[in-house]
Formats: structure tokens, sequence, C-alpha cells
């Protein structure tokens, strides 16, 4: 199959590559890169003007919910979500049921993404540190490596003990993986269900202070430092947890973190409306909070963005603040949220978006790079930076609908996504 893209504006920051041209993919190899190319017979061909061709984007931090929760999102209804959105390329996270602490709980889900949407987005699972998510027990590291776990985390839960993250970092650097860890004290953190502060003092319910993330972040690096292991934070918060990260990339050691869209959009204010969809963990921080990740993202101490994309179902969400679950859908407002936030009111250029939604995961996860060269697999994200557009969670292609940005006004948009030799528009 060929496909040809007239007049795509293609920025590449890995290859420098910032120029307008036209793109040949034949059989899903970019054949031909040059000012004017002619279509020959049997090509699809698409007019890309004021269209941005990125590297394929990679949403590193994903709830697929299977197997075990297929109420809340399939693999095939995330990973159309995940097309939508205008990511190539998923990481799974281990929290389903069975988790994924079994080489044949990965061999299940690489199987059932490959079918699905047939294999239009690629996903990487993320296997258990520790067997069951408990951390007592170190989970069969090399089983599941084998089977095509990328990276390890007990993600939803935090791996507490220092001696069994000593051990899971020492061994899954051994494997070439790094670990991920979900940063929550839960001494401190205790039942708490949003942001300690003055929201959560005049709402009276329970708070989740910054000192809860801050300090396993801290203990982490120490940790890592001491191993001599890269180490990652999943979804920061705080501007406490900016500072720890940047002091270590000042030391020059192999920390890098991610922040979620919700966390540089929102603030606890949110939480005043009491609607389910504004509890999230980590919890929607203060207005500083905000500004520092911003500052973070700006310059460079946050290395990605990623969503934490977590579905629940209406009913689940439906309930009393206290009883809701936490957690938001995210793929479908990722890169909208990102464009209007950060890229217009220019904390990022177009290029560090980029580098954070494509270049950074794939680097820090130690994946194949995605480059827009001849020869190489086509594998792009293409952008609508201009158009405006209205979020309707009906419309979401996820089977949930738990997001608070439902009536929000945004700027960008991904247009279409190109993978494994298939194109799919977002409209
Ligand atoms: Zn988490």
């Amino acid at each position: 199959m060929k496909i040809l893209l007239k007049n795509a504006h293609i920025i590449d920051p890995s290859e420098n590559i910032d120029q307008v041209a036209d793109i040949l993919i034949v059989d899903g190899i970019i054949k031909k890169i040059a000012p004017k190319i002619s279509a020959s017979e049997n090509v699809q061909e698409y007019d890309l003007d004021g269209k941005i061709v990125a590297p394929g984007f990679i949403d590193m931090h994903v709830h697929l919910r299977e197997p075990g929760y297929e109420h809340k999102e399939t693999i095939e209804t995330g990973l159309s979500a995940a097309a939508t959105g205008g990511f190539t390329a998923v990481c799974c996270m281990p929290n389903t049921n069975p988790p994924i602490d079994d080489a044949s709980v990965v061999k299940f889900i690489k199987e059932k993404s490959a079918k699905a949407l047939n294999g239009l987005v690629d996903v990487y699972p993320v296997a258990a540190a520790t067997k069951n998510r408990e951390g007592k027990e170190l989970s069969p590291m090399i089983e599941l490596v084998e089977a095509g776990a990328v990276a390890f985390s007990d993600d939803g839960s935090p791996i507490e003990n220092p001696e069994m993250m000593r051990r899971a970092v020492e061994y899954s650097n051994m494997l070439g993986k790094i670990i991920i860890q979900h940063s929550e004290d839960r001494a401190l953190a205790k039942l708490g269900v949003m942001n300690e502060g003055l929201v959560s003092t005049s709402l009276g319910l329970p708070p989740i202070p910054s000192i809860a993330e801050e300090i396993l972040i801290d203990r982490d690096i120490r940790i890592a430092e001491y191993v001599g292991a890269p180490y990652h934070a999943a979804h920061i918060s705080t501007a406490g947890s900016v500072e720890i990260i940047r002091q270590a990339k000042k030391k020059n050691l192999p920390v890098t973190c991610e922040v979620t869209p919700h966390h540089f959009t929102l603030t606890d204010d949110a939480v005043r409306t009491f609607d389910t969809n504004t509890k999230m963990n980590p919890p929607l921080r203060t207005q500083v909070d905000v500004d520092a990740i911003r500052e973070g993202l700006r310059d460079g101490t946050i290395d990605v963005i990623a969503t934490d994309h977590a579905p629940h179902s209406f009913d689940e969400k439906e309930v009393e603040f206290l009883e809701a679950p936490f957690g938001i859908v995210g793929l479908e407002t990722a890169v909208g949220l990102a464009i209007t936030e950060l890229v217009i009111p220019k904390i990022l250029s177009i290029n560090q978006l980029i580098e954070k939604f494509s270049i950074n995961p794939r680097k820090i996860l130690s994946l194949p790079s995605v480059k827009i060269i001849v020869g190489e697999k086509a594998n792009f994200t293409i952008l609508d930076i201009q158009k405006q557009w209205n979020v309707d969670a009906k419309k979401f292609k996820s089977k949930s609908k738990n997001t608070p940005f439902g009536g929000r006004t945004l700027i960008g948009k991904c247009y279409a996504i190109i993978n494994n030799g298939m194109i799919h528009f977002s409209d």
C-alpha cells in the first residue's frame, strides 16, 4: 500500500528536521521525502497543508483494564482512544486482574493488542515489580522481560519497603529495565482523598499531604544512587517533587519523571464542585504546584507528559466523593490540553512538546527511536495545532467517560496517526 502525504510540516527534533515536504510511504516504510513528489497509480494521497508531522507519540502510563476490568475499558477500546488521541504506542500498567506479574498475562496482552485495530497501536506492557503488587516478593522479572515487559512498576501502589525497592531497582537494572515508582508514602497519605491545604480544610475532606509524595521520591533517589541504577518517578504533582528531581539531575543522577495533563492544568479548587472526576491519585494540588510543574516542564526537569489514563465506569464514579475510585481518562484530551495550556502560552515550543510525548519516553524505556527519515518505519502523529474543538465525553472512544474536562474548549488536536502501514484519522 502506498500513502503520499503532501505539504507536510515535518518536525523531528532528534534529527534536527523542521521542513515542509512531501512524504511517500510504501508498505509502512518511508520511501521518499522531497519538496514535490508526484502521485503514481494506486496511491492514497492526503494534503497536510498546515499540519505538523511528528515522530509517533507514546503514552508511557495507561491503564487498559484488561484482563479483569473490561466494564471500565478493554484493550480494543483503550487502543481506539489512544489512536484518536494521537498515540501510536502505549505502555499499559500492571494493576489488572490477574496483575501483570506472570509471563502468561504479558503474552495475553501482547496477543490481544496485536489483533485490536489490526495492530495499529503498539502496546508495551509494564510488569509488576513484586508478586501481586504486594511489595513482599519480587516478580519473576526474567520471565516477564522474555515475554515482552518493557519496565517494572507496582503502579496504583508504591513499593513501600526500602529493601524491596533496592532489590527491585537492582534486578530490573540488571535486565536493562527501569523501575517506575508510584510515589506515595501510605502512612502519610492515610485514607486521604484530596490535597492537604485550605480547600481540604474548608470542605472537611481527608487530605493527602505533599510530603507523602516527596518523601518517597527523596528516598528512592537515594536508593537508586546507592545502587547506581536509573529510576523514574510516575505522575509527580508537587513543587517539592519538581525541586528534588531538579537537584538530582544537577548531580547527574539518572533520574527521570513524568507529569499528567491534569496536574499542569487544574488545581484543588476544582474539588469544590465535589465532582468525583476531580478525584485522582496523586491529587490535584495548588497553583504554586501547577506553576512549579510548568516551570519543570519548561526547564527540562520533567521529561515526559503521560496521561495516567484511568477509566472507571459511570456507576463507579457516580457515588459520594469519599467512596469514588481515583482517576480520570486522559488519552483523548492530552494533546489538546498540552497545546492549549503549554504551547500557546509559550511554556513549551512544539519541539519540546514532541520531545516529551515521543522522544524522551522512548529513550527512558530503551525502546527503538522513531525518526522521520527515508528507510525508517512510518510512525507519525499528525497534529492540527490550530484546530479549536470542544471536549465531549460522549464522543470518547474510551469505554469510560470520567473526565473533568467535558465542555472545555481546547486548541490543538491530533489529526491522524500513521503506524504499521495504516492511517487512522481522529475525526
Ligand atoms: Zn500511579
